[in-house]
């Protein structure tokens, strides 16, 4: 019982942890592709919006 408790704790926890990895993966890896632009957004401090330092193409995300 308590080691069951314990186990479903644990994989509550990877599960959550796996959940905030991939969504900063998705925020970190957008790719710019405007007028064949091949670097990625970067995202600002609050996160509403991504922009390219190469080609200046700023994306709202929502
Ligand atoms: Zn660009």
């Amino acid at each position: 019982m308590l080691s069951r408790a314990t186990t479903s704790a644990v994989a509550n926890r990877a599960s959550s942890m796996r959940r905030m990895r991939r969504r900063s993966a998705q925020v970190t890896r957008l790719y710019c592709s405007t007028n064949g632009c091949t670097s990625y957004l970067v995202t600002d401090e609050i996160g509403h919006v991504a922009y390219c330092e190469i080609c200046g193409y700023v994306r709202r995300l929502s």
